[in-house]
């Protein structure tokens, strides 16, 4: 099975993976986290989390619940979040904050820039010794996101010491919910162990490591990107035949550092037929939190293969070459969304 030996559409977590989603919570209107008006809850105030980003801070939600009041800086996938820069408000708000909830590894150095001595610091790359330098985009990591979870739970029941019950017990909720994504994890890499992928940007490096994809990202093009820099020609003409060749199986594309070089590279592939997966850097609006997204990210990327399997069933025998344009059938009607099917280019 190749699959890239089909034509597909792109897919966004989390619009496409409505209903794909697993059980521990799918993206779109969050019902599961209601607030609870119990009186007894109310004793003690919540704590005031200012977060960097805002799968950090939803993730901080999700240990936190009613005991928490989470404020998230970046919130939005609007924006170039490797250059954002503070506002005055933005700034006063981190003053404020019981705990600052960043990511770290130079990804937004300036929420830990001015923290006063008051404020716990609870950060992504000291949870897991990531350095300046290395691959910032640490949400995506199982190892970072468990290291987290358990760093949070901590740090709220230092501060709301009477809380320590209820922090453990979301903790421990959520271990299970993440477990269940990482079962997903490992199924996909036992059932495609030699899947490929190239990426215009590596923001989901460690989400495709953890699924065992091999990055085939041709090293000066994504040194360039890592770089914020633009690609040498060579390296841009090596990306662009890897994917004409069908030499990797799905193209990673980060949405919030697209420009001119990353439509050429999206254009290619859905001329070639590359399957391409859309990954923002922060969590998308419609996402209820961190697990949802990730979850949804891994049933799209998953979905993207079974209906190649499907599709090649249900063409087998057809004649022809199956990459025309125009209507191209056999998608099944399972398959994900197929916005963005027609040629970029024409
Ligand atoms: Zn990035």
């Amino acid at each position: 099975m190749n699959v890239a030996e089909h034509r597909f559409g792109r897919i966004v977590a989390c619009v496409a993976a409505l209903g794909l989603a697993l059980g521990a919570g799918a993206c779109g209107p969050d019902d599961a986290r209601e607030p609870q008006d119990d009186p007894v809850e109310q004793a003690s105030e919540p704590i005031v989390v200012v977060a960097s980003v805002n799968q950090w801070g939803s993730l901080a939600e999700q240990i936190g619940g009613e005991d928490v009041q989470v404020t998230s800086i970046v919130n939005t996938t609007a924006v170039d979040a490797h250059d954002f820069e503070p506002q005055t408000a933005d700034v006063a708000a981190l003053q404020q904050a019981e705990v600052v909830v960043s990511n770290g590894a130079g990804y937004d150095a300036w929420a830990t820039a001015s923290l006063t001595g008051d404020a716990a610091s609870v950060s992504a790359a000291e949870t897991v010794g990531a350095m300046t330098g290395d691959n910032p985009h640490l949400w995506f990591s199982k190892d970072a996101r468990n290291g987290m979870a358990t760093e949070l739970a901590e740090a709220f029941s230092k501060a709301r010491p009477d809380k320590r019950e209820e922090f453990e017990s979301r903790l421990a909720a959520w271990k299970e919910q993440e477990a269940e994504v990482e079962q997903a994890m490992d199924d996909f890499s036992a059932a495609h162990p030699d899947a490929t992928y190239a990426a215009t940007e590596a923001v989901a490096y460690y989400l495709m490591s953890d699924l065992g994809f091999e990055d085939l990202t041709p090293q000066g093009y994504a040194q360039a990107a890592a770089n914020e820099g633009e690609p040498a020609p060579a390296d841009l003409q090596e990306f662009q035949e890897l994917l004409e060749s069908r030499g990797v199986d799905m193209l990673v594309n980060n949405t919030q550092q697209a420009g001119d070089t990353t439509n050429m590279i999206t254009g290619t592939a859905g001329r070639a037929g590359v399957p391409v997966l859309d990954v923002s850097e922060q969590m998308p609006e419609d996402c209820a939190d961190l697990t949802a997204w990730i979850a949804s990210l891994v049933k799209s990327i998953d979905a993207l293969f079974a209906t190649d399997e499907t599709a090649d069933d249900a063409t087998s025998g057809d004649a022809t070459t199956g990459d025309g344009d125009g209507a191209t059938t056999g998608d099944g009607t399972t398959a994900p969304s197929n916005e963005g099917q027609s040629d970029p280019a024409a």
